[in-house]
């Protein structure tokens, strides 16, 4: 092993995991750097399964797959694209980290060069890389959701006789048509159990857990749905958006930009795009570069411009916003929700959605092109 590695990657989350994994298989000198290296993440991750790269091979990531989800716009629609719940454990293991140095410890300054950690040990290497996430941030649109796992017997009477909601945006959660909107998001975590979570898919801010809870228990006690005492909760917060500081150091994760600003998601998009990264780092180029080419700049500010109508969308016209979302084809909605690179697609997705859309959202959404123009 060289006296200075190759590289240090710095948080091991799933971004930063996938990137030390990777980066060690290519056969680079790697250290990594996290306070809890070997707890597995306790997120529920979810993705469309034809995100995920094919490095990651057979190895079976999945906790649980839904062939055909199904979604609650202004009418229940089913989704020619199978939707799938991360198991993390999997994930963890499969991203080994064998061969990787690895230090327990919060990092406390970074440089392009060198980590410096709370206790003052320094960590020297060629090249550094930020992969610590992100932290809730008043100044940053934000996703807030609040979730409980029940038996998939309790949760039976929310599901409609399906496996799952990707997105329910039905108004049986106390809701009126003024008041800013929230849907069920419902997957199932094995045979046995399933996540019901209430979710403001973006706000500024977005919807305080205390209103999600009450809204969750308002629907499901509306369908019928009698929690048990003591259920496990998952609480929901991050920012759909990266803080636009300008560092030397570059980034990765959902600290680099990947999360998608209308969905929140990155974790696939982070898994695809750490190959491109492992290479220009084994080539000594710029990562930042590799990761960010005019189209996927070109795309982010597209999507940019779709996080900015959503937040402008009057709540009444949301359902219906969905609604012709998914009715676009299953190619139009994967070019806008997936993928990084794929400028036309994106801008076809967005000028479809933009002539199905009704006249008032038409306007909102005009107007949000010009903000952004
Ligand atoms: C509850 C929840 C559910 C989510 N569900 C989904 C989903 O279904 N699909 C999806 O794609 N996205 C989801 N997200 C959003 C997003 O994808 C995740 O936030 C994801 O974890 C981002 O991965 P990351 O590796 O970039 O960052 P993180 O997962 O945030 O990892 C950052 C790592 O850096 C470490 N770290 C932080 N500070 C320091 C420091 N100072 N020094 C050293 N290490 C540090 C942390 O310990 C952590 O291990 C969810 C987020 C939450 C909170």
């Amino acid at each position: 092993m060289n006296a200075v590695p190759d590289l240090a990657v710095v948080g091991l989350g799933p971004a930063g995991r996938a990137l030390a994994h990777r980066a060690a298989v290519r056969g680079l000198d790697v250290v990594a750097v996290d306070p809890h290296p070997d707890r597995p993440w306790q997120a529920t991750y979810a993705a469309w399964v034809d995100e995920i790269p094919g490095w990651l091979g057979d190895c079976d990531v999945w906790r649980a797959r839904l062939p055909r989800p199904r979604v609650h716009g202004i009418r229940e629609r089913i989704l020619d694209r199978t939707y799938g719940v991360l198991d993390n454990v999997a994930l963890h293991r499969r991203l080994d980290l064998t061969g990787v140095r690895v230090v327990t410890g919060f990092s406390d300054a970074l440089t392009p060069w060198s980590v410096t950690l709370r206790d003052g040990t320094r960590v020297d290497a060629h090249r550094v890389i930020d992969a610590r996430g992100l932290q809730p941030d008043p100044t940053l649109a934000e996703q807030t959701a609040f979730g409980v796992v029940v038996p998939a017997v309790v949760a039976a009477p929310a599901l409609g006789g399906g496996d799952g909601w990707f997105m329910d945006w039905r108004p049986d959660n106390g809701t009126g048509p003024d008041d800013p909107p929230s849907f069920l998001y419902a997957v199932p975590l094995g045979e046995d159990t399933v996540l019901l979570e209430e979710t403001c898919l973006v706000g500024s801010p977005g919807l305080p857990l205390g209103e999600l809870r009450r809204r969750l228990d308002a629907r499901l006690a509306a369908r019928g749905v009698e929690l048990p005492a003591n259920v496990e909760v998952e609480r929901v917060r991050f920012p759909v958006q990266a803080p636009r500081e300008s560092t030397s150091v570059p980034a990765f994760g959902a600290r680099a930009g990947l999360v998608h600003p209308g969905t929140g998601y990155s974790v696939a998009a982070s898994l695809a795009a750490v190959d491109t990264v492992v290479e220009s780092l084994a080539r000594g180029h710029d990562p930042s570069k590799a990761l960010w080419p005019w189209h996927a700049r070109t795309v982010r500010r597209l999507r940019d411009i779709g996080l900015s109508a959503l937040l402008d969308l009057e709540p009444s016209a949301t359902a219906g916003f969905f609604d012709a979302f998914f009715a676009l084809p299953i190619a139009r909605q994967r070019a806008y929700l997936s993928g990084r690179t794929d400028v036309l697609g994106t801008t076809a997705a967005m000028w479809s959605l933009f002539r199905a859309a009704e006249p008032g959202t038409r306007r909102t959404l005009a107007r949000a092109g010009a903000r952004r123009a």
